[in-house]
């Protein structure tokens, strides 16, 4: 069987990018992935696209390598590194903090992972380590870990992964396709709800899987690393948790996003109505506006429950009906 590498995975992650990755390795190896990374989450796919083009010059506003002054990192560098996180992007969707020699990190270890255990929204820390010493491991149950190789980074080409990231927007939008056809396929039946709630659950499964292969790769890593075993799976238990509330935060960001997608279809909808409004079907159409208000307030309650654990698809089947009611 072919084992994909540790760089392929990191890269796979890129669609869904998570909060915090540890990439372990020599520096030069470790760093050249982080780049890659980087490049793969800002890339627009375009040709001559911009982001690419400033990340070859190292001038890229929302891609930080942190350099350290001495041989760790100190704590003012740490608040340097976390006022930097606090920024929003200026250029991309994400910034993404490349932090060197976080093995050789002491003093300002606690103020990294009080960043890490509530990361700001839009930005990405990518931690690089020449080894990870047991007492790195509070970092480490944090992060998404790689082992980077000498072999992982061969045959990378940029064309190749600018085509990736290309792919990934597309894949984006036929996500958001998918749920914005809800109105029409509706024809208030019981089976056609069941195959919607089949279909939307499959799209939101699919896009975890490539992080989930991640995880599984992450957890070998930690089972191969060196020291008592006892040590190892206290780790693993950690890491294991951690990477289920990466999921599950992963799960809700999708739905949250896809049912946006879907309210706004309504909305858009209901603004249509009270532009267009002609005289001679007004009362039709004050009655259509109603009912995608209603199903934009039902879609807006969904999406609120959703965050209170519920069960996915009987949400959706009640969120359906009721948008299909409001159809019919
Ligand atoms: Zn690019």
């Amino acid at each position: 069987m072919m084992v994909s590498n540790a760089l392929d995975l990191l890269l796979g992650t890129s669609k869904n990018p998570l909060h915090a990755y540890l990439l372990v390795g020599k520096e030069e190896l470790t760093k050249a992935a982080a780049v890659k990374f980087a490049k793969e989450v800002v890339c627009e796919g375009s040709e001559g696209c911009i982001h690419c083009k400033l990340i070859d010059t190292n001038s890229h506003p929302d891609v930080v390598v942190i350099e350290k002054t001495g041989s760790a990192l100190m704590v003012e560098e740490a608040l340097e590194i976390i006022h930097a996180a606090s920024r929003t992007p200026r250029l991309a969707k994400k910034r993404i903090l490349i932090v060197p020699d976080v093995h050789l990190m002491e003093k300002a270890r606690p103020t990294l992972l009080k960043t890490l255990e509530e990361p700001p929204e839009e930005t990405i820390f990518v931690l690089l380590a020449n080894s990870v010493p047991p007492d790195l491991v509070t970092i480490q149950s944090r992060c998404l870990i790689f082992n980077i190789a000498e072999k992982d980074l061969e045959g990378y080409g940029a064309v190749e992964r600018s085509l990736a990231t290309s792919a990934q927007s597309d894949e984006v939008s036929l996500r958001s396709d998918l749920w914005k056809s809800i109105p029409s396929r509706l024809d208030n039946t019981g089976a056609s709800i069941a195959l919607l709630v089949d279909e939307l659950m499959a799209s939101v499964d699919q896009i975890l899987s490539e992080v989930k292969k991640a995880q599984v790769m992450e957890l070998k890593v930690i089972d191969s690393s060196p020291g008592d075993k006892r040590s190892i799976a206290a780790m693993r238990k950690q890491v294991e948790e951690r990477q289920r509330r990466e999921l599950r935060r992963m799960r809700n960001e999708e739905f949250r996003d896809r049912l946006s997608d879907l309210a706004h279809f309504y909305l858009d909808r209901i603004k249509e109505v009270s532009v267009v409004g002609e005289s001679s079907n007004r009362q039709f159409r004050a009655a259509e506006a109603s009912h995608d208000l209603i199903a934009y307030d039902s879609i807006l309650e969904a999406q609120e429950r959703l965050r209170r654990n519920v069960n996915e698809p009987l949400l959706l089947r009640w969120l359906l009906f009721r948008l299909g009611g409001i159809e019919g």
